[in-house]
């Protein structure tokens, strides 16, 4: 069952939007077996957003923006992507029979994540400039051409991306004391508050959860407070100078007495190892991002033992290798027998 199926009544849609559903959402909640021991936290747990159809969490919020945009008679999709925003977009295009074309900043987006859209049949323009820019041309296309815009600035993706937040909820029986996300667009922590307060002003919950969000240094326009030109980061998820939806995650900070930070990228793939060689989870360099923070922020005794913290691993470890092989020992090469296998292994 999908997120429309799941969360219809709190979602914008109604007899009259299609059924759209590649079995989104409902990704797991994975208890931490090590690295919360090793921190000292109780209850840290990671909410594995890699699970869903095409490995990033943008399947929640693509899904009702593409019924939706069905629903009002588009024929055309169209998306400035860091590359799983593209990924999403193509593959419910291709599900629906819709068109999609997707513009990515030029030699900046990881290979297989541009294989998805290919594979799933967008039309690809790779922009020169990066993703601030592309979006901005984006926007000024769609709003002359009968094209829906589908990036996160499309409250429909938002309301979509809500339903993460109702599932942690769903399963831990109320909000945790602190949800640690990365933040690029901004979007996604837009969301999240949103589903929060919503289940807040339904009763489901207690309590709010503390908001923290994690950019990378070299692309942390919130954390600044201005603008970045030229982001930078190997997370290429959150290399985003000047997030849609700013205005969104500070809200979220401050309206939770959360906190957004900034990251180096050598704490996010060191992150990035220990979670997959500790936990068994990869996910990839942007989901990182946020446990590198949760890290420093459990050394400056900044959260309390007894708390319960979830970090969303909002895309998979296989999205992009290339940022991750980089730091792991490469394959033994070998020519041998079992022998000689064994005294290479020191066994
Ligand atoms: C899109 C994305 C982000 C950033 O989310 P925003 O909503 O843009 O803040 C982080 N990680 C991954 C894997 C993403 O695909």
């Amino acid at each position: 069952m999908g997120v429309i199926a799941r969360y219809r009544q709190h979602l914008p849609v109604g007899p009259a939007t299609p059924d759209v559903d590649l079995g989104e959402g409902s990704t797991p909640l994975v208890p931490s077996q090590n690295i919360g021991r090793a921190l000292g936290l109780k209850h840290l747990y990671f909410k594995y957003e890699g699970l869903n159809p095409t490995g990033s969490f943008k399947d929640r919020g693509m899904v009702v923006a593409v019924a939706r945009a069905l629903e009002g008679g588009s024929r055309v999709l169209m998306c400035a992507s860091t590359g799983n925003t593209s990924a999403s977009m193509a593959a419910y295009a291709a599900r629906t029979g819709l068109r999609a074309i997707v513009v990515v900043p030029s030699g900046e987006i990881a290979l297989n994540k541009l294989s998805q859209a290919l594979m799933y049949g967008a039309k690809v323009v790779a922009l020169k400039g990066n993703f601030d820019f592309a979006l901005q041309t984006v926007r000024e296309l769609t709003s002359h051409h009968q094209v829906a815009l589908m990036n996160s600035v499309n409250p429909d993706r938002i309301e979509g991306q809500k339903t993460a937040a109702f599932e942690i909820v769903d399963e831990l029986g109320d909000a945790p004391d602190y949800l640690v996300l990365p933040v690029g667009n901004a979007g996604n922590i837009t969301a999240y508050w949103k589903g929060f307060r919503e289940y807040h002003a339904a009763g489901r919950v207690s309590r709010l959860p503390r908001m923290v969000g994690a950019q990378a240094e070299g692309a942390a326009p919130i954390v600044t407070g201005t603008p970045v030109t030229n982001p930078k980061t190997v997370a290429s998820a959150i290399r985003i100078g000047n997030p849609a939806s700013w205005e969104g995650a500070t809200s979220a900070r401050d309206e939770s007495g959360g906190m957004i930070a900034a990251v180096t990228d050598t704490e996010i793939l060191a992150a990035q190892i220990r979670l997959a060689s500790s936990e068994g989870l990869f996910a990839e360099p942007a989901s990182a991002a946020p446990l590198a923070l949760l890290f420093r922020l459990v050394r400056d005794r900044k959260i309390e033992r007894d708390s319960t913290t979830v970090v969303v691993l909002t895309g998979s470890g296989l999205k992009d290798p290339d940022a991750a092989l980089k730091n792991v020992e490469p394959p033994i090469e070998l020519d041998g027998d079992a022998r000689t296998l064994a005294k290479v292994l020191k066994l």
